[in-house]
């Protein structure tokens, strides 16, 4: 079967990255040209709150992609990619469509693999029945030692230290004396975000007593965690983050991982037409936020190239991240340059806006008109850590970007 063709922009993807490039697009370019979007799955699934079911602090959203997108004017397509043909610029699909396109946007993701073996892997909201029995054994006293673990080569950590957190406030809550743990080859908490971030979450996790290992877990055995050179840290379960696999699609370059390398517009190398964004993509961060940065970019480059009135601005990444923890949230904040963050901070208010869990430009107001919350479970409560730090004036200026 072939689809009806014209000058298409085709958005491959339902997920974070795909759905920030649509309401990007629709607002840049002339409303005559059509927009479609091409997704397996025909919900967009909101994984972040996923972090908080297990102590009824909030739920993971879903949201039928045509009915959020109706009035945007977004043809969706339930199917899934399959071959990229990018000389003749047409897709196939895996339910045997053909789709010729104008610009094409990859925004498919990655695939979310188990990779500590003997541990939970915690990749949403399948495994929140999993912690909940772990609370459950901890209240009957079958698990005293819980550990919560970072895999190597997982480059968002933040996860893990929301669960740690609020288990470990779930646990004194319900005054359970089970310890809990974190393991991460990071060398210092949250090192993604820097130096002031690192220092508030390492001063939260001494305050509830959770130890800090800088260590790469390898493998969990009865009644302990083996880590790369280090002695075994006692564990009577563990939950582990899941590492991120590249997909495979015919006719798109891989890099030596098997993601897709793109330049600061998302133009895919050597592909005309082509462009990429969001954790598929080579850049080593794979986080929501920064996925619809790189929306943003490849939307705007795609823009300019089919002769809109755009100046289309490079991809510059910065990290924001709304960690929950059970009591008062942080918002972390820092810019990345040349793979290290600078511009670091840590406050106890919302330093953007909406404060969603993921801070895209366009996706954090339409979520929040959707219904999605913006900020921390309602019933977070501000304890500890002083507010001794006032956000300056440029981290404010991130109010509404
Ligand atoms: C538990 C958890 C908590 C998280 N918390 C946060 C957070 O607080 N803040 C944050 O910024 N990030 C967070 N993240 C990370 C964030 O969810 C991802 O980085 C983000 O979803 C990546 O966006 P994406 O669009 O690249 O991929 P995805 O959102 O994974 O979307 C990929 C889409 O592509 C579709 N697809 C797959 N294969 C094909 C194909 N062959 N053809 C067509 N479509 C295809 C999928 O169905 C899906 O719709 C969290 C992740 C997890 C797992």
């Amino acid at each position: 079967m072939r689809h009806r063709p014209g000058l298409r922009v085709l958005v491959v993807g339902g997920g974070v990255a795909a759905l920030e490039a649509v309401l990007t697009l629709r607002e840049l370019v002339d409303s005559r040209l059509e927009i479609t979007l091409l997704s397996p799955n025909p919900r967009f699934e909101y994984a972040p709150l996923s972090v908080a079911e297990p102590f009824d602090l909030g739920t993971a959203h879903r949201f039928e992609l045509r009915e959020i997108l109706r009035d945007r004017g977004v043809d969706t397509i339930v199917d899934a990619l399959e071959v990229v043909d990018a000389p003749n610029r047409e897709v196939r699909t895996t339910g045997g469509l053909a789709i010729p396109y104008g610009a094409l946007l990859v925004a498919i993701g990655a695939h979310r693999r188990s990779a500590l073996p003997g541990a939970i892997t915690f990749s949403g909201s399948r495994a929140t029945s999993d912690i909940r029995r772990l609370l459950r054994d901890a209240a009957a006293g079958t698990v005293e030692r819980l550990v919560f673990a970072v895999p190597a080569g997982v480059t968002w950590s933040l996860p893990v230290y929301e669960l740690a957190l609020m288990t470990s406030a779930h646990l004194a809550e319900h005054e359970l004396p089970v310890e809990v743990a974190l393991v991460t080859p990071e060398p210092r908490p949250v090192d993604a975000f820097g130096a002031q971030p690192s220092a508030a979450v390492e001063e939260m996790l001494g305050l509830r007593g959770i130890p800090f290992h800088s260590a790469a877990p390898v493998r969990v055995e009865p009644g302990r965690l083996i880590v790369e050179n280090g002695e075994p840290i006692p564990a009577d379960a563990v939950v582990a983050l899941p590492k991120l696999v590249a997909p495979e699609i015919s006719g798109l370059p891989r890099d030596e991982l098997g993601f897709l390398p793109v330049d600061e517009h998302g133009r895919v190398r050597d592909l005309a037409g082509v462009y990429a964004a969001g954790d598929v993509t080579s850049f080593p961060l794979k986080q929501g936020g920064i996925a619809t940065q790189q929306a943003d970019a490849a939307a705007e480059a795609i823009a300019a190239d089919l002769g809109e009135h755009v100046h289309p601005a490079p991809f510059r990444p910065v990290l924001r991240g709304l960690l929950l923890t059970g009591r008062a949230p942080r918002y972390l904040r820092a810019e990345v340059l040349r793979g290290r963050a600078t511009r670091s901070t840590a406050e106890e208010e919302a330093i953007w806006w909406p404060p969603a869990k993921i801070a895209g430009r366009r996706l954090g107001p339409f979520l929040a008109l959707q219904g999605v919350p913006g900020g921390p479970p309602p019933d977070a409560v501000a304890l500890e850590l002083d507010a001794s730090d006032d956000p300056d004036e440029d981290e404010l200026s991130d109010l509404p970007g």
